[in-house]
Parts: structure tokens; sequence; C-alpha cells
């Protein structure tokens, strides 16, 4: 029987520790961090999503704003959009949330973003920085994963990792992050032959496909770690679900993470951290 890794408590407390720290910021340096979502369109999983960042940076104390513009905005239109926030003194996060619409470049527009403000760290620069070890701001879920993981108490270190997914968002960069722990790494993907049998090999297991249930209790070793990023909905109740069979992998790991209330709340508190990382990179220049 599993211990179970409560995300929402452990972004909770990160949350208000940030919160905090925001305090003293404004006491010091007479301002708060400032945060801006641009939202292109009115996609509910985009409006959802942004709608919760705003609602983790009232809760910080992070100035927000949501920039929201018509699905018929051009590519210029939004580049120079985003080039007018880059010179905004007074702005230290910027944020595209993606998806983008199919005429509107998404790889020009992130790599547009001052590096500076990408409190996303989708950005080229932003990835090359953290693949040759240099300092910068970690990707938010990857970040998050981590988190979780430390918050066991296990060593991660000369632990068996599998990865399934190889996504630029999540797969790549948190295999990144647990080779730089010292962990032997393995990133699975839709081509792997011997899915389960990889599977079964890690002591820390992270699951990053989008299939509801694609992980069955019998590709989990037992007493290994699961880290369950997946987002689907449940076909047979229509709830939020992950691509693990939690129910029935509950009962053979150490450790295992719910959806929803794992990864999810912790990726949003990870962005905050950024946000408030890039404000103190910038006034303690
Ligand atoms: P993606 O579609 O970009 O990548 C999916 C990966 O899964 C691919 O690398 C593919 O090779 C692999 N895959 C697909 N079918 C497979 C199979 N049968 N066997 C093995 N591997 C297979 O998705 P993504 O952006 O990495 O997101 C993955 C999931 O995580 C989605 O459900 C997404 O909603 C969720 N997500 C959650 C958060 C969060 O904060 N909780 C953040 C980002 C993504």
């Amino acid at each position: 029987m599993s211990e179970i890794i409560n995300g929402k408590e452990i972004a909770k407390s990160l949350k208000e520790g940030l919160a905090a720290k925001v305090v003293e910021l404004n006491e010091k340096y007479g301002r708060t961090p400032n945060l801006v979502v641009i939202l292109v369109g009115d996609d509910p999983g985009s409006v959802s999503y942004v709608t919760g960042k705003a609602k983790a940076a009232n809760e910080v104390g992070i100035r927000n704003t949501t920039l929201r513009f018509p699905v018929t905005i051009s590519e210029d239109e939004l580049l120079a959009k985003v080039e007018e926030l880059n010179a905004d003194t007074d702005v230290d996060g910027i944020l595209v949330q993606l998806p983008l619409p199919k005429h509107i470049d998404e790889n020009k527009v992130i790599a547009t973003i001052s590096i500076d403000k990408d409190v996303d760290a989708f950005s080229p620069m932003s990835v090359a920085r953290l693949w040759l070890k240099q300092p910068t701001i970690v990707p938010c879920t990857p970040n998050g994963i981590i988190k979780l993981l430390k918050s066991t108490g296990i060593e991660i270190s000369g632990k068996e990792a599998v990865v399934i997914g190889r996504s630029n968002i999540v797969g790549l960069p948190v295999a990144k992050l647990l080779l730089d722990e010292n962990a032997t790494v393995t990133i699975a993907h839709s081509r792997t032959r011997n899915l389960a049998e990889v599977a079964r090999r890690a002591d820390i297991l992270v699951v990053a496909i989008g299939r509801e249930r694609l992980v069955t209790a019998d590709m989990i070793k037992p007493g290994a770690v699961v880290i369950d990023v997946g987002v689907n909905r449940d076909t047979r109740n229509g709830k939020l679900c992950g691509d693990v069979d939690y129910e029935n992998a509950k009962e053979v790991a150490a450790y295992i993470t719910p959806v929803p209330g794992g990864v999810g709340p912790m990726t949003i508190a990870c962005l905050m951290e950024n946000t408030v990382e890039n404000f103190i990179k910038k006034v303690e220049k």
C-alpha cells in the first residue's frame, strides 16, 4: 500500500513560503513581482490554466495581469506585444499560454520572450542553459516533479529512473533533472519495445504520456516511487485521471502521486517560484 504524495499540500507550503518572501521583498524594494500572462483565444483548457495561474499569483502576492487577445491576432502583433513587455522594466515575468492558433509560429513567439522574463523556461536559451548546466530557472513541471520526489525523503542518487514520454515540456527536461540528481535514467516512448519490462526496472517511474491507465500495476516494481504527470478524462466517469491505473498501482508502489492533486498544483507553485526568482535576480543585480 502506497503513501500518497500530496502535491496540493506541498504546493501550498511552497506558496506560503513565497508569500512571506514577497512581503519581505516589498519592504526592501518597495514593489512586488509582476507577472503578465498572454492568452490568445478562448480554449476552455487554456482559460482554466490561466485562471489557476492568476489565483496562485494572488495567493502569493504577485501582481498579475492576463492580457487576452482574439484568436485572429496576427503573429506580428503578438510578437510586438511580447517585445513591448520585454522592454517594460515593471514586468518581471512573461508567460504565453500554449497552444497558440495555427497561423502563429509558437517557437518564434517563445524565442522572443526575454530570457530574464521567461518564467516557463521554454525559450531555446533557457533550454540550452539547463542542458549546459549553466545557472538558469528550471521549467515548472519537471521542477515540481523533483520537489515531489524529494518530499518523500528517498535518495535519488544511484537509483534507476524511467521516464515514459519524451516531450520538450515534460519528458526530456525531467530526465535531465533526474540525471543531474545522479539517477541512472532511461527514457521510454511510443516506440519502446517491451514498455512493461522497461518500466518494471524503475525505482523511480515518471509517466508523462497523456493516455488514461496506460501504466498498469504489473508494470510497476514493488516499492517504486510513481509520479503520474498525465491529465486525461476517465472514459468511465468523465473525471480527471492520470496515465497510471491509480487504484491498482497504489497497492504496489511505495509512493504515488494522485491525479488531480499531484503534479498539477506543483507546476503552478513552481511558476510562482520562477517569477519571484526572476524578480530577485533583477532587483539584486
Ligand atoms: P506529448 O503528447 O507531447 O508527449 C507524450 C509522450 O508520450 C511522447 O513522447 C510519446 O512518445 C509518449 N507516448 C505516447 N504513447 C505512448 C505509448 N503507448 N507508450 C509509451 N510512450 C508513449 O505530451 P506532454 O506535453 O509531455 O504531456 C503528457 C501528459 O502530461 C499529458 O496528459 C499532459 O496533459 C500532461 N501534463 C501535465 C502537466 C501538469 O502540470 N500536471 C504539465 C504538462 C503536461
